[in-house]
């Protein structure tokens, strides 16, 4: 039954990106030293005709195995770097970008793209990367992202803490921002260990040179943890949900109004 549910989505897959039922929704990711938002990371969405909204957690996977996320991965990226044009100058767009993306294209070659087709410069796109996605082949990666850091490019680890990874990396890519995970966050009021390790990501990035962002803030007390722990940036339903493009545009101007 599961792997017939699979083959259907893998097809309407295929379909999806010729029917363009894909969006990218922005949330806002704002600072908390009282400058406001810094960018907004993408997040895709899947309008499937028959059964609604698909979840990334979903179909994502599915892509990958399939190698589909090559050509829908290269779409997130252009539909980004445009929605970015449109934004003030300081605001930065981050695009999820998958290990699959990183072994099997040209990543390179594709944000090179991407940028000059719509023109924000190359400081305002930052990718997000998973650590098991750089661990899975760790010289090519390390290449790879040591060229998109010297085009300007920035580098946000996902997820930090959760997956496999090797902090002897950290420093060895040009990252820019760790991403504190949102099971982190979630019960960071109550739980010690959980707490412990959200202020010592902190400590860490710090002492590395980095920003941290955390994820998945939905409360004003866990705002206020994070912020007096020295937290450079949230992004969470307290904040904002992912928006539509044009919501994103005028929560910018909502927020921060010219000048
Ligand atoms: P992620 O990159 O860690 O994205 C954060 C997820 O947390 C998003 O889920 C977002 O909607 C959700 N979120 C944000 N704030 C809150 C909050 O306050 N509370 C809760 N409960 N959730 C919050 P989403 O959009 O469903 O995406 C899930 C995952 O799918 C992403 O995790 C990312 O790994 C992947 N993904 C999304 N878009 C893309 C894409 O364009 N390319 C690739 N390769 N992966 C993507
Ligand atoms: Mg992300
Ligand atoms: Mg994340």
């Amino acid at each position: 039954e599961r792997a017939r549910n699979r083959l259907t989505l893998r097809n309407d897959l295929v379909a999806a990106i010729a029917r363009d039922e894909f969006q990218l929704y922005y949330q806002p990711q704002v600072r908390l030293d009282g400058k406001g938002v810094s960018g907004f990371e993408a997040l895709l969405r899947w309008k499937h005709p028959t059964r609604g909204m698909v979840s990334p957690a979903e179909f994502v996977p599915l892509a990958e195995d399939t190698g589909l996320i090559l050509e829908i991965g290269r779409w997130v990226l252009r539909t980004a770097c445009r929605a970015a044009a449109d934004w003030p100058d300081d605001q930065r767009v981050a695009v999820n970008v998958s290990a699959v993306q990183f072994g099997r294209s040209n990543m390179v070659a594709e944000v090179r793209a991407a940028l000059a087709m719509s023109g924000p410069s190359a400081n305002r796109l930052e990718l997000e990367i998973t650590e098991s996605s750089v661990m899975e082949n760790p010289e090519e990666a390390i290449e790879i992202l040591q060229r998109l850091g010297r085009m300007g490019i920035s580098l946000a680890i996902d997820d930090f803490g959760t997956g496999y990874s090797s902090l002897s990396y950290l420093k060895l890519f040009p990252i820019d921002h760790l991403k504190i995970d949102r099971s982190f966050v979630a019960d960071i009021e109550t739980d010690l260990n959980d707490r412990a390790i959200a202020f010592g990501t902190i400590a860490l990035a710090h002492s590395l040179g980095l920003n941290v962002i955390a994820e998945g803030v939905e409360t004003e007390d866990q705002l206020e943890l994070l912020r007096s722990n020295g937290c450079d940036e949230v992004q969470g339903f307290l904040l904002s949900k992912p928006l539509s493009s044009a919501a994103a545009f005028a929560f910018l101007h909502a927020r921060c109004p010219a000048g």
